[in-house]
């Protein structure tokens, strides 16, 4: 069975008398050079570990089973469970749980798993995300620290672009310096709106994100790095000076005292700060609170 193909898809709907939700994002690959894109860019070896966010009915699933030595899917929603178990009940490698990902305890898995003797080599996490909840999904599992080699999803190509993109570029935004704090990016494929149904309304993009083996700065307070990301590009016409007071109770002379020890100029823009220049704000501004 071609699960990529649109009439096995229909098939399926029928025989399960399943309608594709839009509120959970379901748009699924009918493109077997997609899937053999992200299987590929996620370079999944045959020792390795699988975690799939959002396996719909399992059409990547199959393709990283066969890869890996392991695969487990972790699927919202319930209705697509007992399709899954019809869909992907010729491989005995793969587990399913009907979970909401954003409460999925991901580092969970991936210990039990290995305690299992289940899986000798990486952890890879791939997924053609629910676009909803495509930042999120992205943030919880850089922040909650997974234990992963790295993640290979596909997303809306303008997030992509976003996440992607350096200083100085308009794109260029809190969600690039927040991953790029944690990973180094790149793009693995362009991917047009045309290869899935339903088609949504924007092309997408897949993303591989590795996990850096040091921080490109080191943060004295961690979460005071993120409220500085955020309120710089929550305001992004303001200057620094004005986007950056209210921060941690910051007044604009205190900004101002930590804008000239970090060696920036008061009417610098966010957008035109590195990642480096953040850490610096933050960390100079973490001294000033204690
Ligand atoms: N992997 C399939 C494919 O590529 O054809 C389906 C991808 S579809 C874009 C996103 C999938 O994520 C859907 O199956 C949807 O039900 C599931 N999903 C949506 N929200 C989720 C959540 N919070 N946790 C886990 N899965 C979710």
């Amino acid at each position: 069975m071609e699960l990529y193909l649109p009439s096995t898809i229909n098939e399926i709907k029928q025989r399960h008398n399943f309608e594709l939700s839009k509120s959970l994002g379901q748009n699924f690959i009918t493109d077997r050079h997609v899937l053999e894109s992200i299987v590929e860019g996620a370079e999944i070896g045959e020792k390795d570990l699988v975690i799939e966010i959002g396996p719909g009915i399992g059409v990547l699933t199959a393709e990283a089973a066969k890869a890996a030595a392991k695969v487990v899917a972790i699927e919202v929603d319930k209705r697509l469970i007992p399709i899954l178990a019809d869909t992907l009940a010729d491989y005995d490698n793969i587990e399913v749980i009907n979970q909401d990902i954003l409460k999925t305890d991901v580092n969970e898995i991936i210990q039990k798993a290995r305690e299992a003797g289940e899986f000798s080599g990486a952890v890879r996490i791939i997924g053609n995300l629910p676009y909803y909840i495509t930042t999120p999904i992205v943030m919880k599992l850089l922040e909650s620290g997974v234990e992963c080699d790295s993640i290979t999803v596909m997303m809306q190509k303008e997030v992509a672009d976003r996440i992607k993109s350096g200083p100085g570029t308009k794109a260029y935004g809190a969600i690039s310096v927040a991953v790029q704090y944690y990973c180094t990016v790149s793009k693995v494929a362009d991917v047009p709106k045309e290869v899935f149904v339903p088609r949504p309304k924007v092309d997408s993009a897949v993303l591989n994100l590795k996990a850096r083996k040091s921080a490109p700065a080191e943060l004295k307070d961690m979460s005071l790095f993120f409220e500085c990301i955020k309120a710089g590009f929550g305001k992004r016409r303001k200057t620094l000076l004005n986007s950056m007071t209210g921060v941690r109770g910051m007044t604009k002379d205190d900004v101002k005292e930590v804008l000239e020890a970090a060696q920036i100029e008061c009417s610098r823009r966010a957008e035109t700060l590195s990642i480096e220049e953040f850490a610096n704000i933050a960390n100079l501004a973490a001294d000033q609170n204690k």
